[in-house]
């Protein structure tokens, strides 16, 4: 199992659309292996498989606290199948948008299948956290991110900071 590189904003490849998985193989089964050790590694509680380069509709999540046993669950196409009308706030953040954060306005239920780490079809009934969690996810395999729900200013000023202390951390003083 190897730790991969998250991709962060602006790199353009974070807006690409991902491609449904035909078959949950060996070769995903890794890939879905290397994505949660880059996950704890981050550390970070939800990844998509775009976040490290790999434009294939796949996320991995862990919810579960840090004085709790780990959880780890996979997510192969997930897709919506319904959504609650009643919104709920959390202050969401991104591994691919290092240290910002914003309140997101989301449905704070919904209904998603997937295919689970072996290829079993499965569907999940999500509220809280779990709900938030899969949407922002879902919206990383559409190429779209949470500060896509933040006004224009709030979104630009976002993508501006992130920029610049990526160009600083890129500086080599010798
Ligand atoms: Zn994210």
């Amino acid at each position: 199992m190897a730790i991969r590189k998250i991709l962060t904003i602006p790199d353009p490849i974070l807006r690409k659309k991902s491609l449904t998985v035909d078959k949950v193989d060996k070769e995903i089964k890794s890939l879905m292996d290397d994505m949660l050790n880059t996950m704890y590694e981050a550390p970070g509680i939800g990844l998509a498989a775009i976040q490290i380069g790999i434009p294939k509709r796949i996320v991995v999540m862990d919810l579960s606290k840090d004085t709790e046993k780990k959880n780890p669950m996979f997510f192969v196409n997930p897709e919506i199948t319904w959504m609650s009308d009643l919104k709920s706030t959390y202050e969401e953040g991104c591994l691919s948008i290092p240290n910002q954060f914003a309140k997101i306005d989301r449905p704070e239920k919904c209904n998603f299948k997937f295919l689970d780490y072996d290829g079993n079809p499965k569907e999940l009934k999500a509220e809280g956290l779990l709900s938030t969690c899969i949407q922002h996810e879902i919206d990383h395999l559409n190429g779209v991110l949470f500060i896509d729900h933040l006004s224009k200013l709030k979104k630009d000023i976002i993508i501006k900071k992130v920029s610049k202390e990526k160009k600083e951390a890129e500086r080599v003083v010798v």
